[in-house]
């Protein structure tokens, strides 16, 4: 047994626990959970713990069910509401195939997968992601609209604000399951907040995603409140992007940054965004996975900056441009040796590992391939028309979740990253969530169909 499994039956032990959760996720990026009693957890560590993975969403056919959770004792935490004695801890499971090997249908799987072939590259991939999401009054209630816990908005302080006991709250609950908090934030909507992680390795921002939606929705109960993190709530308001800065370092060097460089931006960070760009449609239907996620890039508020909309609806980059795709955070004096990317199209709604994934092989291939950057975006480009924008080579993200599945269908880059079986579970799924969707009769019809015709 390793030194950190050995830490973790000791505090067991120690801290009287005695429920254990093994927590995966599924290919749509649903946490999943098995407890398990301390004293099966050896074999656990050794052998991992046997489940039907016929009944997780992506996992595996009838046919080919047994699937194996198999703890990673470096994500040890005790969960903070249930801290006290007798208590329960949880950790984060690689899924294995009955012969040990790896699963395939695994996203943390798919994930490790990319990131070894980037450590090959000689590279560590980091993430830190700002994550918004909105608090309500009650539970949803099937196809009610939902009402805003607050009435507050853009960085508003208010005594009597809901978001503040609940973001105070909140971040001391990650911070003691060693999640790292750098700001938080009322967002522009009522009841919008933002919480933005510190940044980490790729995997533990991941894994710490799934932790931080489960923190949420529990401080959010708690609070007598609801949290949700779908992409687009409400027509009027802004949706919930969950913004990521991405950053590649070898060794301690980041190799994002060249002093002197334009914008600070060495070759292989040019090479990187150049990659995320020419892929960004392609690899919507992952970063974008809902019917719901294209509300927020095409609806109402998105194109009014200010109000806190902004979400992208254009591939391009810019500088300190908010109607950008990609922001290269403003470079800060005395801040040498650091560069990232922004990337603003991700909602809070996605799946992290698959997400950071198809992202990373975006940015690699930028770099395997020497992509040229082209041309920043310096003006608003939602102002624009469609011919300024044709112009200048700026291509609108798909419009809905039916085009970009259509997209990923042809791309290579997605197959190859997600590998065969979760690219066509995924693709299979969605195309059900679109079929689904388009066939419905909505509200917008009948208000505005019904009394005229
Ligand atoms: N809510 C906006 C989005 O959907 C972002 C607002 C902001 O952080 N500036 O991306
Ligand atoms: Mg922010
Ligand atoms: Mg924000
Ligand atoms: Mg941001």
């Amino acid at each position: 047994m390793d030194k950190q499994q050995e830490f973790v039956l000791r505090t067991l032990e120690e801290r009287d626990i005695r429920f254990v959760r093994l927590w995966f996720t599924d290919v749509l990026g649903y946490l999943k959970s098995v407890a398990v009693a301390p004293a099966e957890l050896e074999q656990a560590f050794d052998e991992g713990i046997g489940f039907d993975g016929s009944a997780i969403e992506g996992f595996a056919r009838v046919y080919e069910s047994d699937m194996i959770a198999k703890p990673d004792p470096g994500t040890f935490q005790i969960l903070p509401w249930r801290a006290e004695a007798p208590g329960t801890a949880r950790m984060f499971c690689d899924i294995l195939m009955p012969d040990g090997s790896p699963s395939y249908a695994d996203p943390r799987y798919v994930l490790k997968r990319i990131l070894a072939r980037t450590s090959d590259l000689g590279f560590t991939f980091y993430t830190h992601p700002e994550i918004e999401f909105f608090l309500l009054k009650d539970k949803p209630v099937d196809g009610t609209r939902p009402v805003p816990a607050d009435s507050s908005g853009y960085f508003d302080h208010t005594p009597q604000n809901v978001g503040m006991d609940f973001r105070r709250q909140a971040i001391t609950m990650l911070e003691s399951m060693g999640i790292s908090v750098e700001f938080s934030h009322h967002e522009g909507a009522p009841g919008q907040q933002e919480i933005d992680l510190r940044y980490a390795d790729a995997l533990s921002t991941a894994d710490n995603v799934m932790t931080f939606r489960l923190v949420m929705k529990q401080v959010a109960l708690e609070q007598g409140v609801q949290a949700t993190f779908m992409p687009k709530p409400f027509s009027e308001y802004p949706g919930s992007g969950m913004h990521t800065h991405l950053s590649l370092f070898e060794g301690d060097r980041n190799a994002f940054y060249e002093s002197g460089a334009e914008y600070q931006l060495s070759k292989v960070g040019r090479s990187f965004i150049a990659g995320l760009l020419r892929h960004a449609a392609e690899i919507s239907a992952v970063t974008n996975q809902w019917v719901n996620s294209y509300k927020r890039i095409w609806g109402g508020s998105a194109r009014s900056a200010g109000a806190g909309g902004e979400a992208p609806s254009y591939i391009c980059w810019g500088h300190n441009n908010r109607s950008a795709l990609i922001r290269v955070p403003m470079y800060k004096p005395g801040k040498t040796g650091s560069a990232r990317v922004e990337v603003r199209s991700i909602d809070s709604g996605a799946n992290p590992y698959l997400t950071y994934a198809v992202l990373l092989a975006a940015g690699l291939k930028g770099i395997e391939e020497g992509y040229e950057l082209p041309a920043g975006a310096d003006d608003d480009v939602w102002a624009l028309s469609d011919a300024e924008r044709r112009a200048m080579g700026i291509e609108p993200l798909p419009q809905n979740l039916g085009e970009a599945i259509e997209l990923m269908e042809r791309s290579e880059l997605v197959a190859e990253t997600l590998g065969e079986h979760v690219f066509d579970f995924f693709l299979r799924n969605k195309k059900q969530e679109w079929e689904e969707y388009r066939s419905e009769v909505t509200a917008f019809e009948l208000r505005k169909m019904l009394p005229v015709l």
